[in-house]
């Protein structure tokens, strides 16, 4: 099997990474950094996300799964301290595949350039660098409000415990096929009016942005955010490439929901 490992890049997730290759490389697995069908992520969910990215292309042939060197991670959820049990469990594949939905996002300028398309793992925000930002709303090709306000978050299931979590948005199961949009700061008073509430989308419903005024927003996808300049509409909606993730143990993802932010002590307290 090929396999590649992805490091934070500290002192600790290198030395993690060289133990976990040289003992991969002597159970007979091949280090391949083009096309790997396994991608480990030693670091923490910020790693994790930049491995998910630089294989983005070939999600159908890559499984991923995550070390983390720092605190528990929502990908990132095996302990440095597990890592000699994972490289036994890598080494008997094949192993158990488990597929979490993915976020779609299509960028599509006024005119002459090309659309961009990107898929996220957790999320997509749009905001403005100055002032707030105002958009139609359309879902599934109708109008629902007009937003005005300091931006959108758009969320897959697993990263509605991200950024989407600390906006008031709410926790759904990766099971379940969907895409959640939570606002940000909204203005709502007698002339703005949106509906103020997370709203939750199944995957066969697109929700499109139309920019009334300002036509330059900043758009992040999961870590890294860019300025569109000239944009006439953005397109969010349940892609059809699902992330794999490579399950050599359960942790499932309510025990890792617990386990982040109510308490991981096992007996409740
Ligand atoms: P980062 O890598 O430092 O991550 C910030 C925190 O978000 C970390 O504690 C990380 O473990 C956690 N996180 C990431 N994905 C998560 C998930 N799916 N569920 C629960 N926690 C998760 O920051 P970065 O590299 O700049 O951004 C990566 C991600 O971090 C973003 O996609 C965003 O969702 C999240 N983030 C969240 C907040 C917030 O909650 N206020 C702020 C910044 C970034």
């Amino acid at each position: 099997m090929k396999f590649v490992i992805v490091s934070k890049g500290d002192e600790r997730s290198n030395k993690i990474k060289a133990t976990m290759k040289q003992y991969l490389l002597e159970f007979g697995l091949e280090y391949d950094d083009e096309k790997p069908e396994l991608c480990i992520s030693v670091g923490g969910d910020g790693t994790f996300l930049e491995a998910f990215h630089r294989y983005v292309h070939c999600l159908k042939s890559t499984a991923f799964i995550g070390v983390h060197t720092g605190h528990l991670g929502f990908y990132a959820d095996w302990t440095p301290n597990e890592v000699e049990k994972l490289i036994i469990e890598i080494a008997k594949t094949p192993f158990q595949i488990v597929e979490y939905p993915l976020l779609e996002v299509i960028i599509r300028p006024q005119s002459g350039e090309k659309e961009e398309r990107f898929l996220a793992l957790n999320e997509s925000m749009i905001k403005t660098s100055e002032g707030s930002v105002v958009f139609d709303v359309e879902i599934k090709g109708e109008h629902f409000e007009t937003f005005r306000g300091d931006g959108l978050c758009i969320s897959t299931p697993s990263g509605s415990t991200a950024y989407n979590k600390a906006l008031g948005g709410g926790i759904i199961h990766p099971s379940i096929e969907a895409i959640q949009l939570t606002e940000m700061a909204s203005i709502n008073n007698r002339v703005f009016r949106t509906i103020g509430s997370p709203l939750i989308l199944p995957s066969h419903h697109t929700c499109l942005l139309k920019p009334m005024v300002e036509k330059s927003f900043l758009i992040s996808i999961d870590h890294f955010t860019a300025n569109f300049n000239n944009v006439k509409s953005i397109q969010c909606r349940v892609a059809k490439e699902r992330v794999r993730f490579a399950r050599f143990r359960p942790f499932p993802f309510w025990h890792r929901v617990r386990e982040s932010f109510v308490s991981d002590d096992k007996h409740g307290g």
